[in-house]
């Protein structure tokens, strides 16, 4: 099959994706094998790609918003079957067994497996996956439209969700990216108020025309105190903006996996009145379910930049320049 194959982590401007041919993979006992119709691409691809995260299994094929045809099932599968349409995410392991496994949190599980990372993801024509960790797609949605609802979708979600904006509230998004493209109308849906700020001239003009109350470049600029923010950006001098923006009692979500060092805040100006700081770590398999039923009820509406597999480099450079409005998808086979 044909696949996209980092061997060593380098900067994605060099282009260390190389289009190489491999053996096309069997599933193993609970796990079925997926015929890629398309991928998307996240910033996680980037940090894996780049060695921000260390690196888990080298060579690698990264991707972990996939979406396709079951088309093998291993021994033992018993809740899918060949020939519907799933979609593989990040996340692919858990124990089952832990504490948090066995409290509604197998995000935070300490055996986590993920897609893309620890094992082969959805730069290729094919791709394995547990049983258990794939996702019926609604119908409703074209292939490339599901595909960034897997986690752009699913981790906005739980941001949105860890943000405690409430209906009716007012809520800020720093970075107007895949995530919050996406979550926005999840917000709007709820009768909130949403405030973008973006540097990106084609996001603002873009956040503008999906309905947000204000867009700005700066926190500095933003109108009201809110009840909620999310931050995006993977940059750590946001976290005392957006705190210094929020009403008292409110809550800042971050939503990166990985983030630059936060400044040294004043605790009067940016803490005291019970302002809250949390962090969002993936996903369970329960926020994902959610996201997919309330994505087809709305129903959302990723925007879409589609490249070729063999564009995967182009596709997370742009990525990184913030020169996608919307979410860039790997179309794999039709
Ligand atoms: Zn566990
Ligand atoms: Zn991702």
């Amino acid at each position: 099959m044909k696949a996209m194959v980092l061997a060593a982590n380098a900067a994605i401007e060099t282009a260390p994706l190389k289009l190489a041919d491999l053996p096309e993979p069997v599933p193993a006992a609970g796990q079925v094998r997926v015929q890629v119709r398309c991928c998307a691409i996240c910033r996680t691809d980037l940090h894996v790609i780049e060695g921000d995260l260390p690196p888990r299994k080298l060579p690698l094929v990264p991707g972990h918003q996939i979406v396709g045809m079951v088309d093998r099932l291993g021994e033992g599968c018993r809740r899918l079957a060949v020939a519907q349409r799933v979609g593989v995410a990040w996340l692919r392991h858990t124990c089952g067994r832990c504490r948090f496994c066995a409290t509604g949190r197998e995000n935070l599980c300490a055996e986590q497996q993920f897609t893309g990372y620890h094992a082969d993801g959805g730069y290729a024509e094919y791709a394995v996956v547990p049983e258990d960790f794939a996702y019926l797609i609604p119908a409703g949605f074209a292939d490339a439209e599901a595909a960034p609802l897997l986690c752009a979708g699913i981790v906005g979600y739980r941001a949105l969700k860890r943000s405690r904006v409430p209906d009716g509230g007012t809520l800020a998004t720093y970075g107007f990216g895949s995530s919050a493209h996406v979550i926005m109308q999840i917000a709007l849906h709820r009768g909130c108020k949403v405030y973008v700020v973006t540097r990106d001239a084609r996001h603002q003009r873009l956040a503008a025309e999906m309905g947000a109350a204000w867009v700005g470049d700066s926190a500095a600029g933003l109108p009201v105190a809110v009840d909620s923010a999310i931050v995006f950006a993977p940059a750590g001098e946001l976290v005392p903006q957006a705190l210094s923006k929020l009403d008292k009692g409110g809550t800042v979500a971050l939503a990166g996996i990985h983030m630059s060092p936060i400044p040294q805040m004043d605790y009067t100006q940016s803490l005291f009145y019970e302002r809250d700081v949390r962090s969002v770590t993936a996903n369970t398999r329960a926020d994902g379910r959610e996201l997919l039923d309330l994505a087809a009820g709305i129903p959302l509406r990723p925007r879409t930049v589609s490249y070729g597999l063999d564009q995967a480099n182009q596709a997370l450079a742009d990525h990184k320049a913030d020169r996608i409005n919307g979410t860039g998808v790997l179309i794999v086979s039709r």
